[in-house]
């Protein structure tokens, strides 16, 4: 088979929101790029939620690059089939130059200095490269997940679509990140018999003082917080996201009403052997701690209600509705009929074909706002690259356009570097 040989000014790797707001702006500009993208475009869209999926940030938040929302329900929450109509419609406005079905395996320097991109049928020579491929590319589960009894089912939440995915029996969701909840929830809802590990997440009110908690966050001006003004920036990059939902309309999750209604909790897992599964004792610690940023939220919306004179509905009267009676360490899936365990352990980004050094020893990428140290290296919609909304609809078209500016004046500067040793 014929490799496609060529050079291209920029090439971005991924074809997901992120790739998409790059090329819009590069299109803009008129300069001559490639995206290449594995799957298809807006992939992890359309394949890697479940099917009852919501965002859950509200609608008005999706801005893409001149495609803002402008359905009629800003302060919904659009389910997946909307979402990805959102895009397309976006993708279709322009007509990126995508190539589908070209997965990326190396991103290197030649000999001459500039990038080598090579997927399975192409090979590109280009002076910058976007490399737009997600946070959340590899899904990661501990590795005593391995000694448990095959018999028990493990799925993972990027394959969990639907409650009939799930053997009958007790299913054990793993992590309460948003994922982790939500399908809890999912099943829950479906009549199914599932269980909750709680592990160190955080929280969010949904409606708090008759407005989304978003909406209050983003006027507050929090979503314009740089990474840079965070007072642990490494912490913040780690660290999970809030958990709460938009399904039906959007509400808030506390996970000691679903225990007061039957759902049993467990601490995080610790260890896994053959029918026995180890919890730490951190039950009481994990749900206070989701509370205290779920009550640190409120707090930061009533200080700023109050400083304001903003005529606001009166706040709710917390309570802890439920406190667990004991924290269970073991428990033996045989005897309690545990015949599945979902993951919803996390994600991570997955560069094992950039051959460029500019990761740190944890693996995240060296930049400032996106912009490498390697000249021409380009990182976008990483969680936090810049502000909250980086990694999210909110922002991440800010930064989109903050790269393809950079990526002009250097265009422009070699040009007139060129253009003096001609002259010469
Ligand atoms: C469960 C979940 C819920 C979320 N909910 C919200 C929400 O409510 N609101 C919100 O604003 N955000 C939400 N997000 C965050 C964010 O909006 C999405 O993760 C979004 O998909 C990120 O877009 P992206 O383009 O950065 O990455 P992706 O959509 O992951 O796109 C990256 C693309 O790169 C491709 N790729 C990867 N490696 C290669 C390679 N080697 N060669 C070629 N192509 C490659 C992939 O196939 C993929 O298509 C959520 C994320 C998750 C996981």
């Amino acid at each position: 088979m014929s490799v496609l040989k060529r050079s291209i000014p920029v090439v971005i790797v991924g074809g997901g929101q992120a790739g998409l707001c790059a090329s819009y702006y590069l299109t803009k500009s008129k300069i001559e790029h490639v995206v290449l993208e594995r799957s298809q475009r807006f992939h992890s869209w359309k394949n890697d939620r479940w099917d009852s999926f919501c965002l859950v940030t509200p609608n008005w938040q999706c801005r893409m690059p001149d495609w803002h929302y402008n359905g009629d329900d800003p302060n919904g929450y659009m389910v997946k089939d909307e979402i990805v109509n959102y895009l397309e419609d976006f993708a279709n406005s322009f007509k990126p130059p995508i190539h589908e079905g070209a997965s990326v395996e190396k991103v290197d320097r030649d000999k001459d200095g500039k990038f080598f991109v090579k997927t399975s049928e192409s090979e590109w020579i280009a002076d910058s490269v976007i490399l737009a491929t997600g946070s959340y590319d590899l899904q990661t589960k501990p590795e005593f997940a391995q000694n448990l009894n095959p018999d028990v089912f493990q799925i993972s939440s990027k394959s969990y679509k639907r409650p009939s995915d799930i053997p009958d029996g007790v299913c054990l969701v793993v992590g309460t990140g948003q994922s982790g909840v939500q399908m809890m929830e999912d099943l829950w809802i479906a009549g199914r018999e599932v269980r909750l590990c709680v592990g160190t997440a955080p929280r969010s009110p949904r409606i708090y003082r008759g407005r989304d908690a978003t909406d209050w966050l983003f006027e507050i001006g929090e979503y314009s917080k740089t990474i840079g003004e965070q007072p642990n920036p490494k912490l913040t990059e780690s660290k999970t996201n809030h958990y709460l939902s938009g399904r039906n309309g959007g509400h808030e999750i506390d996970l000691r009403e679903f225990a007061l209604k039957g759902l049993k909790l467990y601490g995080s897992v610790c260890n896994m052997n053959e029918n026995l599964i180890q919890f730490k004792k951190d039950l009481n610690k994990n749900l206070d701690r989701a509370d205290e940023s779920y009550l640190k939220i409120c707090k930061m919306i009533d200080e700023y209600i109050d400083k304001k004179n903003i005529d606001a509905p009166q706040k709710p009267l917390f309570e802890k509705k439920w406190l667990p009676e004991e924290e269970i360490e073991f428990l033996n899936i045989k005897k309690e009929n545990i015949t599945s365990i979902l993951w919803c352990t996390g994600f991570k980004t997955d560069y094992s074909w950039l051959k460029i050094d500019c990761l740190d020893s944890t693996g995240r990428p060296i930049h400032q706002r996106g912009v490498s140290d390697e000249q021409g290296l380009y990182f976008l919609g990483l969680n936090w690259l810049h502000t909250w909304g980086s990694g999210r609809f909110l922002s991440v078209a800010e930064d989109a356009e903050f790269l393809v500016q950079n990526i002009k004046e250097n265009l422009s500067s070699s040009k007139n570097k060129t253009s003096c040793f001609q002259s010469l």
